[in-house]
């Protein structure tokens, strides 16, 4: 093998995808989203392939993708092992091929093995408000990223039972891959089924959810939770571990974020090892179908997926204003 860790399954489409991968956005701080120093990333995703990663998830709007074109061509391996994943960004919704060529140019490669629309939203080229483009219009684009070769599968990003259906009577080309935040407290159970329908294999987004919240507002668990750590120790392995496993063998693909080195390392450590029935039980008893990622701030958008939420409410937690 290529030393790759994680196992590979096969997408609708044919080509197939590691179950586990590397997530590369930085997140928020008090200016809003964390600028991308030199090399931030560039680190980070070395030290993940060296660690056995065979999938890097990125996007347009992470404003990273050069750093991890130069990791993947100094690293020792070849490009054709690594599964490269970028999102189409929320304002080049209309200009769907020309958006993902300056990606490819940016990542210093000649296709990704997934393009994904980030999100059903669209924005102005400018940022400056909403844009109204039908996803459907958007996917046209996709199918022709496919056809063209610059993208070997496509798939989707944060779109609703709703729109899934709807994009499913209209298209050419399914999508291979959707995905959607899921996490001990976010199990996403009809998506799921929405999904395995049509055999589009589930990407999880902040595999940790809430695990290392230092705020009371988001439901349990924390990473000292009492049942997490009993399995952690029967195992041998960190709670952390335990939650990653537990998103393997419940069939959706993690990809933890970390910048790391020791957590990079931990977190792909988590093959050679089964949870039991009864532990994944337990373990889906965490759900509360509780969010992290719902941007308020596009909420009054048409094509907006997710549940509507009284922003005023002071309790509530609000993804990219609070850091922790
Ligand atoms: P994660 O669930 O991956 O959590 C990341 C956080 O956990 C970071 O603060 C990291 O800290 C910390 N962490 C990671 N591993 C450990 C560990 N072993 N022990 C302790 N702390 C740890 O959240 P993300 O929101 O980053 O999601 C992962 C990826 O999913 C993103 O990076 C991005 O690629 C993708 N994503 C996609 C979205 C979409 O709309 N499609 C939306 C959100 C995310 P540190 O880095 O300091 O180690």
């Amino acid at each position: 093998t290529d030393g790759g860790k994680a196992p590979r399954i096969l997408l609708n489409d044919g080509n197939t995808i590691p179950v586990m991968g590397f997530g590369t956005f930085l997140g928020f701080d008090e200016k809003g989203q964390k600028e991308v120093k030199e090399n931030e990333v560039e680190l980070p995703v070395m030290w993940a392939l060296n660690s056995g990663y065979r999938l890097i998830d990125t996007a347009a709007l992470y404003h990273n993708e050069e750093q991890i074109g130069r990791s993947v061509q100094k690293s020792s391996v070849p490009r054709e092992n690594v599964f490269i994943v970028t999102k189409l960004a929320v304002n080049e919704q209309r200009h769907v091929i020309d958006s993902l060529r300056a990606s490819l140019a940016r990542l210093n490669t000649s296709y990704v093995d997934l393009y994904l629309i980030h999100f059903p939203v669209a924005f102005k080229p400018d940022h400056s408000g909403f844009d109204v483009v039908d996803y459907l219009d958007t996917w046209e684009g996709m199918e022709e990223a496919k056809r063209l070769g610059l993208a070997k599968s496509i798939g989707i990003s944060n779109f609703n039972i709703s729109q899934i259906d709807r994009l499913l009577a209209n298209c050419e080309i399914k999508p291979a891959v959707l995905q959607i935040e899921v996490n001990l407290n976010l199990a996403q159970n009809e998506l799921m089924k929405r999904a395995k329908k049509d055999n589009i294999a589930v990407m999880a987004y902040s595999p940790f959810g809430s695990l290392f919240s230092k705020s009371d507002i988001p439901p349990p668990p924390r990473k000292d939770h009492p049942v997490l750590v009993q399995i952690a120790n029967k195992y041998g392995k960190t709670t952390p571990q335990i939650v990653l496993r537990y998103l393997i063998q419940y069939g959706v693909i993690p990809i933890p974020k970390s910048v790391h080195k020791e957590r990079v390392e931990e977190n792909i450590n988590v093959f050679g090892f089964e949870l039991t029935p009864d532990e994944m039980k337990k373990l889906a008893e965490f759900n509360k179908d509780y969010r992290v990622v719902w941007p308020s701030f596009w909420q009054d958008h048409p094509y907006y997926p997710f549940e509507k939420k009284d922003v005023s409410d002071p309790d509530l937690f609000k993804w990219g204003e609070k850091t922790e």
